[in-house]
């Protein structure tokens, strides 16, 4: 038997039989295919085999590989060849400064904590996977299941029952994955994203995680009405604290807030791209890259009131382009096509 409970709190999370999500998160579409299997992965990944938090935690890896990845693939090989890629676009926003070894991973407190705890663990179990084959990766997951459960779990636990899986020791494989920082240099046009690596940001299309994970973005508000919104939600957005600004910097990623009526003047003057997004909703939000290839997002709302309607749903869309907002709900969303400008 397993059960769903519906909480009034934002969040999810799961314990042996039972889940337990935000009743708005339940309501949404496109749950039940995504977070709820998660949670549902998690009785056995996290919940069933416990990771080992002075070693690192596996299980957001595991569980993400498990449930959101292996939906794409039933959904098509096109459809997972995009989160892979979506993977390796957001890693390509962490700086080099702030990547650190999965062993290192505990929780999600922020988006790089994600990016290497969730993405990039589950990236390393597809290619564990593509290196000792599907049954051997399986029979490593029953190993593991078989001699861990109801106990806590090390990746080195994991190493000895892969390796054991696949009649070969992967020492070697998680020393370079698990146990290290980084990623190998670009080589190649590897076009089928199956394997961890940096690509140059520029090759990607922009999307607003690239000024919200920056170590030292800056935030300009051009509009005093909006300040007190904008400094909370560049608190939510944002990994770093940032202190307002009024004059654009002269480099460095930046978030950009003002009002619908005035920021268009506001990017011509300051010689930033122009809007990118008719003015619709009652807010819009987009990144973009300016001429000297600085990231940028912009936020332009109606008013302060739509502005502060952004706080619960903005940080959650990091991946986009470019958001039109009614109120609180996201009503359109996209990501630039590749080379737009
Ligand atoms: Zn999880």
């Amino acid at each position: 038997m397993f059960s769903i409970v519906s909480s009034p709190t934002p969040t999810g999370y799961g314990m042996p039989s039972l889940t337990y999500l935000g009743r708005e998160v339940i309501r949404l579409p496109f749950i039940r295919a995504t977070s709820l299997g998660h949670e549902v992965l998690h009785n056995w990944w996290g919940n069933g085999v416990y990771p080992d938090w002075q070693s690192g935690n596996w299980s957001e890896g595991l569980t993400t590989f498990l449930a959101d990845y292996a939906y794409k693939e039933d959904e098509g090989a096109e459809a997972a060849r995009e989160m892979r890629m979506g993977w390796l676009r957001d890693y390509a926003a962490v700086p080099p400064g702030e990547d650190f070894a999965l062993k290192d991973f505990t929780s999600r407190q922020h988006g790089i904590a994600s990016i290497i705890g969730y993405n990039k663990a589950a990236m390393v179990f597809l290619m564990l996977r593509d290196r000792i084959g599907k049954e051997a990766f399986e029979r490593g997951l029953r190993l593991l299941w078989e001699r861990k459960q109801f106990q806590t779990a090390s990746w080195t636990d994991l190493e000895a029952a892969f390796s054991e899986a696949a009649g070969q020791s992967q020492k070697e494989f998680f020393r370079q994955w698990v146990m290290q920082a980084g990623a190998p240099a670009p080589t190649g046009s590897d076009p089928d994203f199956r394997v961890w690596r940096r690509v140059d940001p520029k090759l990607f299309p922009p999307i607003l995680r690239e000024v919200f994970v920056a170590p030292q973005a800056s935030v300009v508000v051009t509009d005093e009405v909006l300040n007190s919104s904008a400094n909370t939600l560049a608190q939510r957005v944002l990994d770093a604290r940032a202190a307002l600004a009024e004059r654009l910097p002269a480099k460095g990623p930046v978030l950009i807030f003002g009002l619908e009526t005035t920021i268009d003047g506001w990017l011509a003057t300051n010689g930033l791209p122009a809007r990118q997004l008719t003015p619709r909703g009652t807010a819009q939000v987009w990144a973009g890259r300016d001429a000297k290839s600085r990231p940028y997002v912009v936020i332009s709302a109606r008013d302060a009131n739509a502005l502060a309607a952004l706080q619960r749903g903005l940080p959650h869309y990091g991946k986009q382009s470019w958001l039109v907002f009614d109120g609180a709900r996201a009503a359109e969303k996209g990501v630039w096509p590749p080379h737009a400008k």
